[in-house]
């Protein structure tokens, strides 16, 4: 079956019970047990609840993957994906990554005796440099955040092999319906909810998809455990965004195309990066391994920070935010936002300039948002 449909027809609706074709919220924390000495499918929420139940699986379809599990947040997939490594073992990461991801890496692994290196740039030379007998994971996100580098997932998954290194990818920006990383060879894709499969901007959560059942054992074991599992609502939630994921993605593409072009001949713009673009450092890779560039832009401005400040204040369509992914059009600063936790010489190593502004493309009208950031444009400091 096509993606549409699977995002649609998951194999818990309609209910069983009562033919309703959505998920019922089980909000329970427990459930009744028949007799002692009998253990239930379900008996206690954080082990396992039937509308979380629905979501692992829509997860698991949309990644075309054996197992999907759902976490209350992004960073709490992330640290659940990193359960995988012991003391000692050692992670190459992509240069660009989510700010909170590097906070993990650095301020909860790193004191826990793993330890990380980061590839110089998105080449797979860069990360096949990093590798030591100690490498048990390569970490990427692509497209990356902030500045939307493209890395080759396939031959990364090759090289990685041959040593039974692990790859994970960060899906959270291309998301399913563009770019299934499993099927590229990664072992693990990771996800924000929180963004394009939840999309509505309205729920934190996060996701994990793979089909090794050794890993999925250990990270469900460690879902049971720790116990950072979204609520059954907030599962609901998510897999109600899941069922427009399609549509909503092609008309995010369309209008971050129509946007990048438009931004690309501005004479206040320095530089736009969007994967899209033949202009795109990695556009034939993001063409050979995505089938559409999802619906986020970095742009460069010529006039700096205060050229940032001014598109900011001026612009009546793109909510200042930190997130990412839903209906409405979004405007960060990674250097003063997303990626603040790290120091200026980190940000400058990943050539994250003060000057850059991230554009999270909503659903209203290219046409609107055209005009909105060509006004906010005028006048700008160059
Ligand atoms: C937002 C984000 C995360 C973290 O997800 P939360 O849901 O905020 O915890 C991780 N990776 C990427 C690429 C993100 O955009």
């Amino acid at each position: 079956m096509q993606f549409e449909t699977l995002a649609i027809h998951d194999p818990h609706t309609p209910d069983p019970a009562t033919g309703s074709v959505t998920v019922p919220i089980y909000q329970t924390s427990t459930f009744g047990r028949e007799e002692l000495g009998h253990r239930p499918e379900f008996f206690y929420s954080r082990i396992g609840n039937p509308t979380r139940q629905a979501l692992e699986t829509s997860l698991a379809l949309l990644e075309n993957a054996r197992f999907g599990l759902a976490f209350a947040s992004g960073a709490a997939a992330t640290m659940a994906a990193l359960q995988i490594l012991k003391p000692g073992d050692h992670i190459v990461s992509g240069i660009d990554i989510y700010g909170g991801t590097y906070r993990i890496f650095e301020q909860l692994l790193r004191p826990w005796g793993i330890t990380i290196s980061y590839a110089r740039d998105e080449s797979t030379e860069s990360y096949a440099r990093c590798l030591t007998p100690e490498t048990k994971l390569i970490w990427l996100e692509s497209p990356s955040n902030p500045l939307l580098r493209i890395s080759d997932i396939r031959a990364l998954a090759e090289i990685s092999r041959e040593k039974s290194i692990r790859v994970a990818v960060d899906n959270t920006f291309a998301t399913p319906y563009f770019q299934r990383p499993l099927e590229l060879g990664a072992d693990i894709a990771v996800h924000s909810t929180t963004k394009y499969l939840g999309g509505h901007s309205d729920v934190i959560g996060g996701a994990i998809a793979l089909n090794d059942p050794a890993l999925h054992t250990i990270i469900k074991n460690y879902q049971a455990a720790a116990g950072a599992i979204p609520g059954p609502w907030d599962c609901w939630l998510v897999m109600r965004g899941i069922k427009t994921l399609k549509i909503r993605m092609k008309e995010h593409e369309a209008g971050a195309l129509h946007l990048a072009r438009m931004l690309e001949s501005h004479p206040a713009v320095a530089r736009v990066w969007y994967p899209g673009l033949p202009s795109h450092p990695q556009h034939d890779i993001a063409r050979r391994q995505m089938s559409g560039f999802s619906g986020m832009i970095t742009i460069a401005l010529k006039g700096g920070l205060s050229a940032v400040e001014h598109l900011l204040h001026k612009t009546k369509l793109f909510t200042l935010a930190d997130s990412l992914g839903g209906v409405e059009s979004l405007a960060a600063s990674p250097a003063k936002m997303t990626l603040g936790a790290l120091s200026p010489e980190e940000r400058d190593k990943r050539g994250c300039t003060d000057n850059l502004l991230r554009l999270s493309v909503g659903l209203e009208h290219p046409g609107d948002l055209e005009a909105d950031l060509n006004e906010a444009l005028e006048g700008i400091p160059v």
